[in-house]
């Protein structure tokens, strides 16, 4: 069965002090042992968070590039997430997709290259809210989900950041396709074991529900991974 995963986001948030004090607030609290914590740094302070969160919570970069080294001013590779003892990395979250203009297929790469180096990744998908209400959600998502992913972050882009949380329903519902759509086109084992979870506006008031449907195997959390709420959202399932 597959371990319930709740990752948190931090985008471009916090310092020294302020996540300091959301470390020792997590380190602090008793948190159900049958969910996997991974918290998602900027990359500045991976060294900084990896040194201070206890060990049984994970870290995750937000962002990497394809190959192991050289002259592409800015990036850091899976080898260099890997010597901070790190073993996460977020690939292809919306910001990057939308803000920064990734593509599917650079998305793919560096998938395909930071698992290589043994990373675990969290591969973010989702469709924009135009592209929902065209009716292309699974066109969308089944062309993002082309790259092999440990676990596959579902993030509609018009829940992220909005408060508006899809419904429990509506989650479940693209959840299961994109289980299908693993089986169909990669294995039956494969599908079975992804874990299939979901960002965008989760809360405290709103995971339980999300979280008790048949194919939500965890959270990716931005907002409220930033207050103690986040305890909540990980103890969903306790
Ligand atoms: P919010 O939880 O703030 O909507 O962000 C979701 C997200 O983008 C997580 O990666």
């Amino acid at each position: 069965s597959r371990k319930f995963f709740v990752g948190g986001n931090w985008k471009m948030n916090g310092d020294k002090k302020s996540l300091g004090e959301l470390i020792q607030t997590m380190n602090g609290a008793s948190v159900d042992p049958n969910v996997e914590v991974v918290c998602g740094a900027p990359s500045i302070y991976l060294d900084f968070v990896r040194s201070k969160l206890d060990a049984k919570f994970g870290v995750a970069a937000q962002n990497c590039y394809k190959v192991p080294k050289g002259a592409f001013t800015g990036e850091i590779s899976p080898a260099m997430i890997k010597d901070c003892g790190i073993n996460w990395v977020i690939l292809g979250h919306s910001e990057r997709r939308h803000v920064f203009g990734e593509s599917d297929e650079l998305i793919g790469q560096k998938t395909a290259h930071a698992l290589e180096s043994g990373l675990g990744v969290i591969a973010c998908i989702g469709e924009k809210l135009d592209e929902r209400e065209g009716g292309i959600t699974e066109k969308v998502v089944f062309a993002q989900t082309k790259v092999i992913a440990v676990v596959l972050a579902y993030e509609p882009v018009w829940a992220i950041g909005t408060g508006k949380t899809a419904s429990p329903q509506q989650a479940q519902e693209v959840h299961e396709k994109l289980r299908g759509w693993l089986k169909a086109n990669v294995s039956e084992a494969v599908a079975n074991s992804v874990r299939i979870i979901y960002g965008g506006s989760v809360t405290g008031g709103t995971c339980k529900e999300l979280g008790s449907q048949k194919d939500v195997d965890g959270f990716l959390v931005g907002g409220a991974s930033l207050k103690p709420e986040f305890i909540d959202i990980i103890n969903a399932k306790a």
